[in-house]
C-alpha cells in the first residue's frame, strides 16, 4: 500500500472525528490530540476512505478487524500514558493503535499472530514514519525477553486474564484488556501494585475478535 496525501480535508474529517470521541467521553488531551494526528485514512483501501474518519471498526482482511477510534483512545486513555513509557500492544492489526501510541511519546513494542497482518504493518508503519517494535507469535504469553513493560494493551478479547503478563509488567505498572466470551467483553484494567497485590477495575462492555493462542482461546 502507497502512503496517500493527508491534506486539509482529511485533518478537517480528523478534527470532527476528535469532536465526536470527545463527546463520548475521551478527556485525556494527548489522546485526542494522537487520534487528530494519525492520519487514519492511510490504514484504508482507496475504495473505502469514506469509511476512515466514522467512528467504526472496519475489517482489514483476514477476518481481523482496525478497531473503533473511540475504543481505540478508551484503551489509550486507561493506560495513563507518560512519555517514555515502554510499552506492549498484542494485537498488531492494522497498525493504528501502535502509531497512536508512538504519537503519545512511548515506546512501542507490538506483537501480532496472522503472518499477513505481520508482514504488512511491519513494512507499512515504517513507511508512513512510524517505528515499533515488531514481532510476530503469541502475544498471549507477552515478550518475555522485552520485559518488564510499564503498560501492556490487549486489542483483542481475551477468555481470562494471562497471568504472564502480570508478570511482564514492572511494580506500578498497568494492563488493559478486554475479558469475556468470543461475543462480548468488559475492559479491565489491571493495576500491579506489589509483587503479589493488584487491583482490579472494571469498564464498559466491548466486542473484540477473539485473543487466539495458548494463553487465549483455542
Ligand atoms: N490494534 C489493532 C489495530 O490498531 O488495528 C486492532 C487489533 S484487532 C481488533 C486484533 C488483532 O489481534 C488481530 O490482528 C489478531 O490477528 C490479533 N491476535 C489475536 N490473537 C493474538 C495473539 N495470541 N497474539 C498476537 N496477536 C493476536
Amino acid at each position: 500500500m502507497i502512503p496517500q496525501e493527508d491534506t486539509y480535508k482529511h485533518k478537517g474529517k480528523r478534527n470532527a472525528l476528535v469532536r465526536t470521541i470527545k463527546a463520548k467521553g475521551i478527556k485525556d488531551h494527548d489522546v485526542l490530540h494522537a487520534i487528530g494526528t494519525v492520519p487514519r485514512h492511510y490504514f484504508f483501501d482507496p475504495a473505502f476512505l469514506e469509511h476512515a474518519y466514522q467512528d467504526k471498526a472496519f475489517p482489514i482482511g483476514q477476518g481481523q478487524t482496525i478497531s473503533q477510534p473511540y475504543t481505540v483512545a478508551f484503551q489509550s486513555e486507561l493506560l495513563n500514558i507518560k512519555p517514555g513509557d515502554k510499552v506492549l500492544e498484542i494485537g498488531t492489526g492494522s497498525g493504528y493503535q501502535a502509531c497512536i501510541l508512538l504519537e503519545m511519546g512511548v515506546k512501542v513494542f507490538t506483537i501480532e499472530l496472522n503472518k499477513v497482518l505481520y508482514n504488512k504493518a511491519r513494512k507499512f508503519l515504517p513507511a508512513i514514519g512510524y517505528k515499533p517494535f515488531f514481532s510476530r507469535g503469541d502475544g498471549s504469553k507477552g515478550w518475555p525477553s522485552q520485559s518488564p513493560f510499564d503498560k501492556i494493551l490487549v486489542t483483542a478479547g481475551a477468555p481470562k486474564i494471562p497471568q504472564n503478563l502480570i508478570d511482564q509488567l514492572k511494580i506500578g505498572g498497568i494492563l488493559v484488556i478486554p475479558v469475556g466470551n468470543r461475543q462480548r467483553q468488559v475492559m479491565i484494567r489491571l493495576i500491579k501494585e506489589g509483587e503479589q497485590k493488584v487491583k482490579k477495575e472494571e469498564f464498559n462492555y466491548f466486542a473484540f475478535v477473539p485473543l487466539l493462542g495458548e494463553k487465549g482461546w483455542k
